[in-house]
């Protein structure tokens, strides 16, 4: 049968799409590309925020509204959050079959009971075994690695513990095998994707073994990895001294430090103070290779006293972050924080949300700024065809996710290759240049 996708929430979700669509194409269906060609659409959907929950039901709606889809698959955080829900009298009636990701292997099955009117709910334990025939979703030349899925974090405003479960690493062995699968398929750059990278491992050997997996990882010819989602107290300075010392390690760290307060840290169940993030980030800079460190941080959180989102601000603009993304709290049935005391009204933290921005845009727009006259290397993604010129990557800007850098180049250019492109200005944080010659 012909199936459709649509993957919603983070990167960590499209992995389990691509396994998900590589699972049907063992199974003998056809992946096609829109969805009204689909006879069968699978929403990956996402329940992390009430925001996502909101999301993912919209896009079952619209899905369902295409004329040549005859079954709809409902998979991933929202039927592992909400099955009890979804599949009562007045549940979800859009969606034929509810999938958790640990049977995602199951697909073929699923697909088979459908087409005999049944209506599968399979609610699995634990993780799929990866399929060998993964659907690359990204651009031909960079991929997504998950190590890791669920946390044992519990960070008391995340609901993700309860939906994903105990932390639980894949094994190195597994791991080598799918990257050498990825770079048979073309690709140059990896991204090692968990919840929590910085643990990888803990659950399998005691201790967290992140670089001896990275250690394995670069002896593949693999041309870049990319580390996303570090715990700030887990980025040793071994793990630190060795991403500026290989060159095969994007000089990046996304290390999200959601607050800077000490007293909030605490209420959120962090491990850090903010003596220890200025520590961490001190460390970080001192390494020659120019390091970019980026960070989520979190407003709002219930008893959030204005001098502790005051020192929030404070806290941005010493450390002043290479890339930043924020977040209004939000009250996730279930979670600790959502039965604390003293939540903040919408309409506080939709201004502290506006106000922490705009201190961090000040400090990205010089960055920006100062990149004018500079020759950087630029990894090419595609066209942007409004603008009429190239996109692409650096090694401190990860993909989808940082700003990008449009280019215009006079001879041609191939999609994964690295161009020196001289910036000539900047849109809001967005860099433009042209290539240059190599020998410049
Ligand atoms: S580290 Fe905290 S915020 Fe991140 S997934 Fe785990 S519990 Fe959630």
């Amino acid at each position: 049968m012909k199936i459709g996708a649509i993957s919603l929430g983070c990167d960590k979700n499209r992995v389990d799409t691509e396994h998900l669509l590589g699972f049907a194409v063992q199974a003998g269906h056809e992946i096609v590309n829109t969805l009204d060609e689909a006879e069968i659409v699978v929403v990956n959907t996402c329940a992390f925020l009430q925001s996502a929950v909101k999301e993912s039901i919209e896009t079952i709606f619209e899905a369902r509204s295409h004329q040549n889809v005859k079954y709809l698959i409902v998979a991933g955080c929202l039927p592992m959050r909400y099955i009890k829900e979804l599949t009562a009298e007045d549940g979800l009636r859009e969606a034929d079959a509810f999938l958790d990701k640990g049977a995602y292997d199951r697909i073929g099955e699923v697909i088979e009971r459908l087409t005999k009117g049944e209506k599968p709910v399979l609610t699995a334990e634990g993780e799929y075994a990866p399929s060998n025939k993964r659907v690359i979703t990204t651009p031909y030349h960079y991929a997504y690695l998950k190590i890791a899925d669920g946390c044992d974090n519990h960070c008391t405003f995340c609901a993700i513990p309860g939906i994903r479960g105990a932390y639980k690493s894949r094994s190195i062995e597994s791991l080598i095998k799918e990257t050498q699968e990825l770079i048979a398929q073309g690709i140059k750059e990896v991204i090692l994707v968990a919840q929590d990278v910085t643990r990888y491992g803990s659950d399998l050997f005691g201790k967290s073994s992140l670089l001896a997996l990275l250690k394995e990882l670069v002896k593949l010819p693999v041309e870049k990895i990319r580390l996303l989602y570090c715990y700030p107290d887990q980025c040793s300075n071994e793990l630190i001294d060795f991403i500026d010392a290989e060159p095969k390690m994007a000089k990046y760290i996304d290390m999200p430090m959601q607050h800077a307060a000490d007293s909030v840290l605490k209420r959120m169940n962090r491990h850090d103070t903010e003596a220890s993030l200025k520590e961490r980030v001190a460390y970080i800079r001192s390494k020659a290779s120019n390091i970019a460190i980026r960070s989520t941080f979190m407003v709002g959180f219930p008893q959030e006293t204005q001098e502790e989102f005051d020192a929030l601000c404070r806290f941005l603009q010493e450390v002043k972050p290479d890339h930043a993304g924020f977040f209004a709290y939000s009250r996730e049935e279930g979670t600790p924080a959502a039965r604390m005391k003293g939540q903040i009204p919408e309409r506080v933290k939709k201004e502290r949300l506006r106000k922490v921005i705009e201190v961090q845009s000040r400090t990205a727009e010089q960055r920006a700024e100062s990149m004018i006259g500079q020759v950087v290397d630029v990894i090419y993604d595609g066209i942007d065809y409004d603008r009429q010129c190239f996109y692409g990557h650096t090694d401190r800007n990860a993909p989808e996710v940082d700003p990008k850098v449009y280019f215009h180049a006079k001879e041609q250019v191939e999609i994964g290759e690295t161009y020196p492109v001289r910036i000539e200005k900047t849109v809001k944080l967005d860099l433009y240049g042209q290539t240059v010659e190599n020998e410049e």
